[in-house]
């Protein structure tokens, strides 16, 4: 069965119509959605730092999106324009992970739209998908001032609402976009080279990291790197390559 036929199928066993958009920015067509079927994973190997995070029982994304709120949790709200939540199918199988909020996402409260988006766009759709059959969203949901990598202080804050996002939609592969987002993850200090192209677990699902687009971008020789990491997604998810 193929990937857009089996998230049809989660679909149907829960009534719902298709939602192309989930996250703050549509909570009200989210809480439409029949309750989400509890999907909460024992930890299967436990390096996060995280792991005593809240876990809430029956978690969906508009419910997660509403104890955010307008959160001024840590000092990146302080320059924010927008929360940036995440976007894409509330029950995907396949989860991006980024690191954070830059200039257009910060102005459009949505991930990954400036020139990285649309590079991870394209990388999406080489994968036989769209972006709506997928979710995307980013470890810190501010944008840290002038592009900065988030500290320390500030992904343990924001961190807890990206594994209650993770839970909730229950993915069988999330990708960690970048160094940020699997030393978020993983709760390690090792460079993303440690890891690059490997699967890992997490939480029950499988964890694949790679490089950035935003690095991508500044380092173009690297894409076959990606292209790779990304064809062991396909893979592992049954999807074809776009022709
Ligand atoms: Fe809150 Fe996360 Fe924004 Fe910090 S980055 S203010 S924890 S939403």
């Amino acid at each position: 069965m193929i990937y857009r036929d089996r998230v049809a199928q989660g679909r149907r066993a829960r009534n719902e119509k298709p939602a192309e958009m989930a996250g703050a920015q549509a909570p009200e067509a989210q809480a439409q959605a029949a309750p989400a079927i509890s999907r909460i994973q024992p930890i299967a190997h436990g390096p996060s730092l995280f792991e005593a995070a809240e876990r809430v029982e029956n978690d969906t994304l508009p419910r997660i999106s509403e104890d955010l709120g307008e959160c001024t949790r840590c000092k990146l709200h302080r320059q924010r324009n927008r929360i940036v939540f995440g976007a894409g199918n509330p029950h995907a199988e396949l989860v991006f992970v980024g690191e954070g909020p830059g200039h257009d996402e910060d102005v459009q409260g949505l991930p990954f739209v400036g020139r990285a988006g649309q590079l991870l766009t394209q990388m999406i759709q080489a994968m036989g998908v769209t972006r709506d059959d997928v979710y995307i969203c980013n470890v810190v949901k501010c944008r840290p001032p002038e592009n900065r990598a988030p500290e320390k202080d500030e992904v343990a804050t924001c961190m807890p609402f990206l594994l209650r996002q993770l839970t909730a939609i229950g993915p069988k592969v999330i990708v960690c976009l970048g160094t940020v987002a699997v030393q978020a993850l993983l709760g390690t200090n090792k460079g993303i080279s440690h890891f690059r192209g490997q699967w890992l677990d997490f939480r029950g699902a499988r964890l694949m990291a790679t490089y950035h687009p935003a690095y991508l971008l500044r380092n173009p020789h690297a894409k076959p790197e990606v292209w790779a990491d990304l064809k062991k997604v396909m893979a592992e998810l049954g999807l074809k390559p776009r022709r």
